[in-house]
């Protein structure tokens, strides 16, 4: 990375490829109809941009791999195991490190390990598994984003940040007794791709503390909130990336991170805690459950990539060039007349749909129809994140009530797309939105009582509205 000369490009370098599908608009069209038109349900060989998650999506380097060959599958006190922890522990500062396959793992050992039945969990957002566990340990998870998260077009630097004022209330109102838990989600995923700032994570710790309510941070993306709190957050463009990240971890008492994120792996989490005793609690429910605690689920080979995938994933080159393809990606599609939710994040640029395919209305499905156009006209696969998925739809399938936004998710995997695919990207968009009367919207046919987004099935409305 060349900082100096202003020239930012990724600081590795590509040692194997995997050759991607390319398909005639004729297959693309056929592959959408097969599938019952949700892109979930297509083959990955019919995806020639894949970017409907960067969970478990990354490429992985020759030392991660070099490292797994070494793994060792020893059932119990793995060597791969004391590398992982001791990397944990030096970046988190936690006593106590429990491995899990995946982040909802943790999550459901240590909600159902710490919240009682009829307890709040409070949240800047819940991100959707989370949301669920919460649930199915019986308590209620309630959101308290900030204000500013709900204004899509606000250059706010932190619309990832808990609304402070909101949790104060909370926590001296009639429910204080009900807080069970405050789990700050960094960064904010089910809200833009925001940040949270070391202030509002301060602030937050701080009350938490005061009130003595357990605070947890969910961590998916702690690299990538490190990095944007250096570049964005006064006081803090001194310190590595890995500084700041091991910084948000002190002011918790524990976390729960799915490691198929910032882990720069296909798989793994972890669950960090302070106490001895809800330690004690989470592990004999992960020997239940996942695994020894030496291992929770996870084969050495694993842990060894996600032991030198955590010291990869915090240098600041690495970061800077991710930010700014993701950054560059975000100033296309703005050229091109797109709006996203700004300011643009790293890990998804999140489309707001509504606005460029205004002639739908939420029950025809604008981010729904946006994504399907993407699909048709490049190939590309995304994610709704609108009416379709989170809107109240009856037993007829009809919409009664929508979402707030009629958003499409852009992920952008790590490490495995080029500028020049992602240019692509934007150029399918800016057709589109030269001729954004040529989307069609759509209307369900089936769908499964739970999980619709992933089982949905259905078809394009005769003629464009
Ligand atoms: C992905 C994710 C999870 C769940 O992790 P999995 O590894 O997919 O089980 C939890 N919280 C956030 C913020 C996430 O992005």
């Amino acid at each position: 990375m060349a900082v100096g000369q202003q020239v930012i490009f990724p600081p590795y370098r590509i040692k194997v490829v995997e050759s991607i599908p390319i398909l005639t608009v004729e297959e693309r069209r056929q592959a959408l109809a097969d599938a019952g038109y949700n892109p979930f349900n297509l083959r990955a060989d019919q995806v020639t941009i894949d970017l409907l998650s960067d969970s478990g999506t990354g490429a992985t380097s020759a030392v991660q791999e070099a490292a797994a060959s070494a793994g060792d599958e020893s059932y119990a006190g793995a060597r791969s195991w004391f590398r992982f922890h001791e990397e944990l522990r030096d970046l988190t500062g936690y006593p106590h490190i429990l491995p899990v396959h995946q982040g909802r793992a943790g999550e459901r050992i240590l909600f159902s390990s710490l919240l009682k039945p009829g307890q709040i969990c409070i949240s800047n957002t819940h991100f959707d598994t989370t949301h669920a566990n919460v649930e199915l340990a019986g308590a209620e998870p309630r959101d308290l984003p900030c204000p500013e998260a709900m204004d899509l077009d606000s250059e706010y630097p932190f619309k990832g940040n808990l609304d402070i004022e909101a949790l104060k209330r909370a926590l001296s109102g009639p429910d204080r007794h009900r807080i069970g838990l405050v789990l700050m989600t960094v960064t904010n995923n089910g809200l833009g791709a925001q940040p949270a700032s070391m202030a509002n994570l301060m602030a937050a710790s701080e009350l938490c503390g005061h009130h003595r309510v357990p605070f947890f941070l969910d961590g998916a993306r702690f690299a990538e909130n490190a990095w944007l709190v250096g570049q964005r957050e006064p006081g803090y463009d001194d310190w590595t990336p890995r500084q700041i990240a091991t910084r948000a971890f002190q002011l918790a008492d524990g976390c729960i991170v799915s490691l198929k994120k910032d882990g720069l792996s296909a798989i793994g989490g972890f669950i960090g805690l302070r106490s001895e005793q809800l330690h004690a609690r989470c592990e004999a429910n992960l020997i239940a459950t996942e695994g020894f605690s030496t291992y929770g689920g996870l084969a050495g080979r694993d842990l060894e990539r996600l032991a030198v995938g955590l010291r990869e994933v915090v240098d600041a080159a690495y970061l800077g060039a991710r930010a700014a393809s993701t950054a560059r990606l975000a100033q296309k599609i703005c050229e091109s007349g797109v709006d996203i939710v700004q300011p643009p994040g790293i890990h998804a640029l999140y489309l707001n749909a509504g606005r460029l395919l205004s002639h739908l209305p939420p029950h025809q499905f604008p981010g729904h129809a946006l994504g399907c156009q993407l699909y048709l006209d490049g190939g590309i696969r995304c994610a709704e994140l609108g009416s379709l998925y989170l809107g109240n739809i009856d037993d007829q399938y009809r919409l009664v009530s929508c979402a707030p936004f009629e958003l499409v998710r852009l992920a952008i995997p790590r490490r495995v797309y080029t500028d020049t695919h992602l240019d692509y990207v934007a150029t399918v968009l800016a057709d589109i939105a030269r001729h954004p009367r040529r989307a069609r919207g759509y209307r369900i046919v089936s769908a499964p009582p739970v999980l619709r987004p992933f089982k949905v099935r259905l078809e394009p409305t005769a003629v464009a509205a």
